[in-house]
Order: structure tokens, then sequence, then C-alpha cells
């Protein structure tokens, strides 16, 4: 009927519109688009929003990256200027944290902000006017060193699924049932044996080998500015140190996991970053591997609880507040393991403290 307006379709109407045309999307087309989606219209962090990550948690993280950041830039000897770039800065907490802290030890960088999200560019923009927003890393500058800061940011790349078969491997890819109005997960029809390293070939039927080659390809990206101009990166995110099968795709919803393919677009995807995995397109780009630390042995070492004990003297009203921070942040059963944090650098800039 003219002039009748039909609500928006929701992704999952388009996908089941894609997959009825052309045959399944994989895996990483799927959670490609869903985040996008999903980040686009709303600021997902809070108690009110879907998760909490360490920088909504406590002032205390972003201070000690902060710290940690103006630690290596005077022992490279105070160079100026110099960027501060922060990959999917959410809402800008962990900039501000980071920034005032460092502002105090001398370190006063210029702020560049890779984020993609409309909705989270106007809250990061609220706190940063000066900031300059990039839709990926090759728009940063050139001419000086990048102290370059990730948190959460390589969790919500989209990951490619292979799926051991009786005949062998094929990708992992997402149809769509029309009896049940669903999309599911289902095995592609070409064979990806070739994709797959040769120790892994005869793995059992139903193994599930997950990669990120979104991750592997920002880090690289990465790393060569850094061999070219100096600098360092640090990446936190839950992960493990050695690679492992299975899918850890997972969705998360006002605060409790859901199915990932349910609703896309509606909850938060993400998977756990494997963090060996990035070693080889780091070393290849000449930049220098320092290693992987939990969350909780790198905070300690930084002094987070020498910090929270000070802000407990300063507001003994908070104490009880401070100390559950704290412990969210470091204790093993909470953040502290599962939390990982991985640096690399320019080969001629000085290692930071707990690498
Ligand atoms: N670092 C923040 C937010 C983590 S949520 C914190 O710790 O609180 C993930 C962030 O990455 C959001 O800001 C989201 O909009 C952004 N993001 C997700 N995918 C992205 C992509 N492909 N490119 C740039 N930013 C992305």
């Amino acid at each position: 009927m003219p002039g009748e307006s039909r609500p928006p379709e929701t992704l999952k109407q388009v996908f089941a519109r894609l997959i009825r045309a052309a045959g399944p999307i994989s895996v990483a087309h799927f959670m490609a688009e869903s985040n996008a989606r999903y980040y686009a219209a709303r600021d997902p962090l809070g108690t009110a929003g879907d998760f909490i990550t360490a920088p909504e948690v406590s002032q205390m993280f972003g201070e000690m990256i902060g710290l940690w950041l103006a630690d290596i830039w005077i022992r490279a000897g105070r160079p100026t200027p110099v960027a501060y770039v922060e990959a999917g800065p959410g809402r800008g907490t962990l900039a501000q944290d980071a920034l005032r802290a460092a502002a105090r030890q001398g370190l006063v960088p210029d702020v560049h902000f890779v984020e993609t999200s409309p909705t989270l560019r106007a809250v990061q923009r609220a706190r940063f006017p000066q900031a300059t927003w990039h839709d990926d890393f090759s728009t940063l500058p050139q001419d000086r060193p990048l102290m370059v800061v990730g948190n959460e940011f390589l969790d919500a790349l989209p990951v490619r699924q292979l799926v051991r078969m009786a005949d062998g491997w094929r990708e992992r890819m997402i149809g769509w049932d029309a009896a049940k109005d669903r999309l599911l997960p289902v095995a592609g029809d070409r064979p990806m044996d070739a994709a797959v390293p040769a120790e892994r070939a005869a793995a059992r039927e139903g193994t599930i080998i997950e990669t990120c080659p979104a991750a592997a390809a920002v880090t690289g990206d990465v790393a060569l500015r850094l061999a070219a101009q100096g600098g360092v990166a640090l990446w936190i995110d839950y992960g493990h140190a050695q690679p492992r099968d299975g899918s850890t795709l997972q969705a998360v919803r006002a605060h409790a996991k859901v199915d990932p393919f349910a609703d896309p677009g509606e909850a938060d995807l993400t998977a756990l970053v494997d963090f060996a995995a990035l070693v080889p397109a780091v070393a290849s780009a000449g930049a220098r591997c320092d290693g992987v630390v939990t969350q909780g042995e790198f905070l300690r070492c930084l002094g987070i609880e020498a910090r929270a004990a000070g802000l407990a003297r300063h507001a003994p009203d908070q104490a009880a507040v401070l100390a559950r921070a704290l412990h969210r942040l470091v204790h093993p059963d909470e953040m502290g393991n599962l939390f990982k944090a991985m640096v690399f650098s320019a080969v001629h800039w000085p290692k930071g403290a707990a690498f």
C-alpha cells in the first residue's frame, strides 16, 4: 500500500533472507555483521547495559595503565610528540583514567580513537572533544611513536571456524531452519582441508578449530607501525595463552549468557583471544613480542594494591567498594586469571613493567 511504512528489518530477518537466497554465511560474516549492528546503536556498558568491563569496575584499572605507559615513555627518552591510540575505547573511561595518571608524570600525548560505533563515538567526544577518530588503524599519524591500548577489543573481532566432518574439514557456517524459524550452525559444502595445519588434520569428527584472521591482521598492522615509528601496544582481553580446540563464541545480554544465534545484533558476541596465534604476525612485522601475563599479575606488579589502600585512606567510606573492585580485577576466580595482557613494542623501545 503506498505510504505504508514497514518496521525496519531485524538482522535475523536480513540473514534469513540472504541465506534463503544464496546459501549459508560464514561464522565470521555472521559475527562481523552482528557486532556492527549491536555496537552501532547502543552503549552496552554498565549495570543498566549488557556487560561491565575492567575500566568500568574501577578507576584503578586505567590509572595503572597510564602509569605503565608513562614509565615506558620516560625510559624511551620522553619523545614528543607522541600519540595515545585506543582501540574500541567504549565510554572513554580507560583513556580518561590513564591519561589523568600519565599527565602527572609529564606524558600528555595527542589522543586517537579507533572506533566504528557512532553511538560510542558520541559518548567519547563528550569526554575528549579534542580527540581524533579513525575507522581503522590505517589513518593513524605516521610521524610519531604510538602508544596503543586495547581492552576487550580483539575479542569482538570476527572468528572463523572450521569443523571436522566424517569426510574432512569444512567451514562452519550459519544456515536457516525454516521449519523452526531460526538460524543454526551447519557445515559448509566446500572441502577446507587445505586450511588446517597438518598436525591437526586427523582430529576426531566434530572438532572445531577457531581462528581470528581479523585480530592477526590488526596486530600485524600495529606491529608494522611500531617497527617504523616506535612505541608500544598493550592488549588486554579474556583469552588463553596457548591455542585450544572448540568454539568459544559466546553472546552476552543483560549480564547473562544467551544463545549466540538467537537474536543477532541484540547481544554482544565475543570469542576468546588466542594470544599465541598473534605472535607470528608481530614478529614478521619486525616488532618485539614482550609476552603475555595474566591481568592479576600485571595489575599487582604495577602496584594496584597500594593504590587501593591509598584511595581507601582518603575515602574510608569507600573502603568496601574499593576492596570489592580490587578483588574483581585481580583475583584468580574473577578477572585475574582469565584476562591476559599481551605487549609488543618497537625493538629499540624499553620493555614495560611486568614483562
Ligand atoms: N574498551 C572498552 C569497550 C570494550 S567493548 C572497555 O573496556 O570498556 C568493544 C569496543 O570496541 C566498543 O567501543 C566497540 O564499539 C568497539 N569495536 C568493536 N568492533 C570494532 C571494530 N571492528 N573496529 C573498531 N571498534 C570496534
